[in-house]
């Protein structure tokens, strides 16, 4: 497929002879185009031959009088004149545009004829006078005729036909006039001559061919010019994109008329007004990026290096635009810089759609609050890349108090309307150029930028807590709210965003652990008690495999008759190295990892088959966690350990805390109801320190309330202040009758003293454990304690019955029946 421009011009093999005189493959258009070129570069050489044509005719008569015909002198010089009138015209003409086609054949053919005909004259004149002149004078003219043709060849070359009838006329015709004239004298001349003439007409060809060529040349750049001028106006037409151009002061130099109703403005006024200023007068007003991004842009002006996509902003009538500009510096043949050209298009709604993505990628779609990874990166901000210290700040964690409470009582939906509200509260509260983010969950943190001493961060606390205490009403139920809140500072606390998140972590676990609502400051000790719970943690499994592990028992009485009812079974850990570990330390951790699991169910073993060598009735109580609950099926777990020992049902009592039966109530009001078909007696442990409603607390399955041994000792008669005391009193005998008017059980924990023991029996309290009875101890001691023991629970008599086909229990021994019933009637 070939387009008509692109085609290669058809040659013949004339084409190089025809291009001495013309293009051969113009157009007639350009072929005339050319001519009139040529007639206009020939026309311009006309007033200096019209000058030198009367030079001629003034050396003519200076030669020539007295010796031709003076009749003839005056028609020569006359028509010459009248030639040299004739060049002065013909320029005039052409020059100031008077001839109507310059570029016609008639034109071409006109002028040369006029030339032609000159030649005629200066040849007919020279040959007349060469005959009659002595030898000087021969050579003068023959000195003035060679120069006349040769000066004539070069400046009438551009009009190859002029030229050559010029050096043809002149050459050929006064060598024929001399032969002619004056017969073989001059023949030589002649033949001299007609060589000269052979060598300027090639000359003549030549030049009319330099002619043509830069004549074409020019044609092309043109028509290249118009080209793309053609396209950068459909360009400016049609594209959203405008082009602009400034010079090397930076004005404008070209404006489009869509760069002015792009960037706002009128065209006529921004033309030779500054670029950067044009675009500092649109400038977003109190946008940070727009005038970084224009001082961006005039570095890039001032380099002086082409750059592409660098983006400025405007602002026309509130609406704010980007433009994303691309230009190259413009040089000069000189190599000195002229300005910048280039291409300026919209980029708004990239940059918006990117804006969006940002945001998106940065909020929390819950609260609306930045999330936990814009949090990171802002902490990460904070911390040099060249490992140099941080500037100073402020990390605040908060993490909720119950949460997990709400979310599991109301479920996800309310647990989620509640974090929107605590966000919303804690956005009120907090300072514009600080970062407030929820980490997730119910864990929000506050990036503060500057050091919070103890003063400032314990009342942004106190502001806090505030803040949440006002109650949260949901469909009918008031929720009080709380939280606990850790600060840390950096770079003091943590030389890295990982090792500040720890510190302040571990200052919020603090918070926790004192008692909940309250806020902690990390200090190097907490780090110290946090090496040792993850040491220990570590050690955990390995002492369960190394039998590290064993239980222990305290006993429990009966008030009613100083009788032993039974033991709480409680774990003990011996570690190789740190000595026994406090099991309120080791059970949250054994909890954290799962391993209660396992271990409850070795507890549980141990104690039944421990309890299996004690006299019947004699009880045994195990403690069971929270996460035995959720993690295992205990039904299964006390079944398969009731088998195992042999154990009856109904010696044995699980302790389960009131919180850990709060954490989803229906279920566990169904694992009590399938725990209670067993046999077992349940406890509530820690009696008091949950939340339990009374309405919750009667739908409850179980047997005993065991009340809290912080109450038990806050009563005390030597406990202070005396008030507290007195209202701790109040609580107990609360208790008790709650417990009476419920049909349960009570045990008080924690009596030390005889006077304690008397108030709480005096109370109505019906059971009692502490160390006024007996420490815990091991199985061999608690067999000794037993049969010590002055007064032992005697079985009913109905409770044969309800022995186990199954169950085989070692004889008791004749001594411990014998002294319990004796202890029993004497009471
Ligand atoms: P708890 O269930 O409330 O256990 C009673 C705690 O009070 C025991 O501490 C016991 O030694 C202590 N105690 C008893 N009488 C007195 C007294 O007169 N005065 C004082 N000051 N303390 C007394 P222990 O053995 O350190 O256990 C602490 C907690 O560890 C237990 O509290 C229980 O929550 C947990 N725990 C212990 N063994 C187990 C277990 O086998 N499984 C589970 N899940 N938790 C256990
Ligand atoms: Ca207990
Ligand atoms: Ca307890």
């Amino acid at each position: 497929m070939n387009q008509p421009g692109i085609l290669p011009p058809s040659t013949t093999r004339w084409d190089g002879l025809r291009s001495f005189w013309s293009d051969p493959h113009a157009s007639p258009e350009l072929a005339a185009q050319y001519r009139a070129r040529q007639v206009d570069a020939l026309a311009r050489q006309l007033p200096l031959a019209s000058l030198a044509t009367c030079l001629v005719v003034a050396m003519g008569f200076f030669i020539a009088t007295n010796r031709v015909d003076p009749t003839l002198l005056m028609l020569w010089a006359v028509a010459l004149m009248a030639i040299a009138v004739g060049d002065l015209v013909a320029w005039y003409w052409v020059v100031h545009g008077k001839v109507v086609n310059p570029g016609s054949r008639a034109t071409t053919l006109g002028l040369s004829a006029m030339l032609g005909l000159a030649a005629v004259l200066y040849a007919v004149l020279t040959v007349s006078l060469f005959g009659s002149l002595d030898a000087s004078g021969q050579l003068i003219l023959s000195g003035l005729v060679a120069a006349f043709i040769s000066t004539g060849a070069w400046q009438f070359a551009v009009l190859p036909a002029a030229g050559a009838l010029w050096v043809f006329v002149f050459c050929v015709g006064i060598a024929i006039g001399l032969v002619a004239s004056y017969g073989n004298e001059f023949a030589l001349l002649a033949g001299l001559l007609l060589i000269y003439w052979v060598y300027l007409t090639s000359t003549v060809l030549v030049t009319s061919q330099r002619f043509v060529a830069s004549l074409m040349a020019e044609t092309a750049m043109e028509q290249q010019r118009q080209v793309v001028g053609l396209l950068l106006r459909d360009f400016e037409d049609n594209a959203s994109d405008w082009l602009w151009e400034v010079d090397s002061s930076g004005c404008l130099r070209h404006v489009s008329p869509r760069m002015a109703s792009a960037i706002g403005g009128d065209a006529d006024a921004l033309l030779n007004s500054n670029l950067v200023t044009a675009f500092t007068e649109r400038q977003p007003a109190a946008d940070i990026d727009a005038a970084i991004a224009l001082a961006q842009f005039g570095a890039h002006l001032r380099k002086k290096l082409a750059f592409s996509e660098v983006s400025v902003a405007t602002q026309f009538q509130q609406e704010v635009r980007w433009w994303s500009l691309t230009a190259k510096p413009l040089f000069g043949s000189s190599g000195v810089f002229e300005g910048w050209r280039g291409v300026g298009s919209e980029v708004t709604a990239a940059r918006l759609r990117e804006a969006e993505m940002t945001r998106l990628a940065n909020t929390d779609s819950l609260t609306g609050l930045s999330n936990r990874h814009h949090f990171g990166q802002a902490l990460q901000d904070y911390f040099p890349a060249d490992g140099s210290p941080a500037t100073v700040f402020t990390l605040l964690m908060l993490d909720l108090d119950n949460f997990k409470t709400v979310n599991d009582m109301l479920g996800h939906l309310a647990g989620d309307e509640l974090l929107k509200e605590v966000a919303r509260r804690l956005r009120t509260l907090t300072p514009a150029d600080v970062l407030l983010s929820r980490l997730g969950g119910d864990e929000f943190a506050w990036v503060v930028p500057k050091v919070l001493d103890r003063h400032q961060a314990e009342s942004f606390g106190q502001l806090v807590r505030a803040a949440l205490a006002e109650p949260w009403l949901h469909q009918e139920h008031l929720f009080d709210m709380s939280a606990s809140m850790g600060v840390a500072h950096a770079p003091a606390d943590g030389a890295s965003p990982m090792a500040l998140l720890r510190a302040c972590d571990m200052a919020l676990y603090e918070a926790k652990a004192n008692g909940r609502n309250t806020l902690c400051f990390f200090d190097a000790q907490l780090d110290e008690h946090a090496m040792r719970r993850l040491e220990l943690l570590g050690d955990l499994r390995q002492g369960m495999a190394r039998e590290e592990f064993h239980v222990v028992y305290q006993p429990q009485i009966r008030f009613q008759d100083n009788a032993l009812v039974g033991f709480e079974a409680l774990l003990r850990w011996r570690h190789p190295l740190r000595g026994d570990v406090s099991p309120v330390e080791f059970i949250p951790l054994a909890e954290e990892n799962g391993l209660i699991v396992p271990l409850g169910v070795w507890v549980l073993e141990q104690a039944c088959k421990d309890a299996l060598t004690w006299p019947s009735p004699l009880s045994v109580a195990v403690n069971v966690s929270s996460v035995q609950i959720e993690r295992s099926n205990l039904t299964a777990t006390v079944q398969t350990a009731l088998k195992k020992s042999g154990l009856q049902a109904s010696r044995l009592e699980l302790e389960l805390t009131e919180s850990s039966l709060m954490r989803d109530g229906d279920a566990a009001i169904a694992l009590l109801n399938s725990l209670r078909p067993l046999g077992v007696r349940i406890a509530l442990d820690d009696f008091g320190t949950g939340y339990s409603s009374l309405s919750y607390l009667q739908r409850l399955p179980i047997d005993k309330l065991k009340v809290d041994r912080s109450f038990v000792m806050a009563a005390s008669v030597q406990a202070l202040p005396q008030s507290k005391a007195h209202g701790a009193r109040s609580i107990l005998r609360a208790i008790v009758h709650l417990a009476q008017a419920l049909g349960l059980d009570t045990t008080a924990e924690g009596v030390e003293t005889e006077e304690v023991a008397a108030m709480l029996d005096a109370l109505g309290f019906e059971h009692a454990q502490g160390y006024l009875y007996g420490r815990p101890m091991n199985a061999l001691q608690a067999q000794e304690f037993i049969s010590k023991w002055p007064v032992v629970i005697e079985v009913p008599q109905f409770s044969a019955m309800d022995r186990g086909p199954d169950v085989s229990e070692p004889p008791v021994t004749q001594s411990v029946l014998l002294r319990a019933f004796s202890a029993t009637t004497v009471a």
